[in-house]
């Protein structure tokens, strides 16, 4: 039996998207803050022919993504507002167009600018391994990072 053809155009208004759901960006957590999640495309029971998920994060202004690392990368490009992008053992400003990749292991936190939201696109593997967040260790490695020192939150 072939899949049904679901080809399709999702229109967008206002950075939402017709007939997806703004989800709260994991279960409640105290390592995040002001973050939402729409699957665009890429959900096993809609697109199974497509190997990887596009989703679309918004984080309020002033608030930040999990602080976490795991294997599967990450295709990023920001398409609302600006922040910084804390990668590896920097914290580099990014604004709308621009472009990240997360590679596989590599700490990584998206934070939204005190005065403007941060909303970009984010393309994974749909299947992927569960993000691991930094152990005591772990920060107080990342403190040792000049650039990190003082701008580890959640
Ligand atoms: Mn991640």
């Amino acid at each position: 039996m072939t899949e049904p053809d679901r080809s399709r155009v999702i229109r967008a208004t206002d950075f939402r998207w017709d007939g997806v759901a703004v989800r709260e960006y994991k279960d409640p957590a105290p390592h995040y803050r002001d973050v939402s999640r729409q699957t665009l495309l890429g959900d096993a029971d809609t697109d199974p022919a497509l190997g990887v998920q596009l989703r679309y994060f918004e984080v309020a202004p002033g608030g930040h993504s999990t602080l976490e690392r795991h294997a599967h990368p990450h295709a990023v490009v920001v398409l609302r507002g600006r922040g910084e992008v804390l990668l590896g053992g920097c914290i580099e400003p990014v604004d709308s167009g621009d472009c990240v990749y997360v590679g596989p292991h590599t700490w990584h936190q998206f934070l939204a600018a005190p005065d403007a939201p941060l909303g970009f696109l984010c393309v994974v593997d749909r299947v992927r391994d569960r993000p691991v967040l930094p152990s005591a260790d772990d920060l107080a490695a990342l403190r040792a990072i000049p650039a990190l020192r003082d701008r580890l939150r959640g």
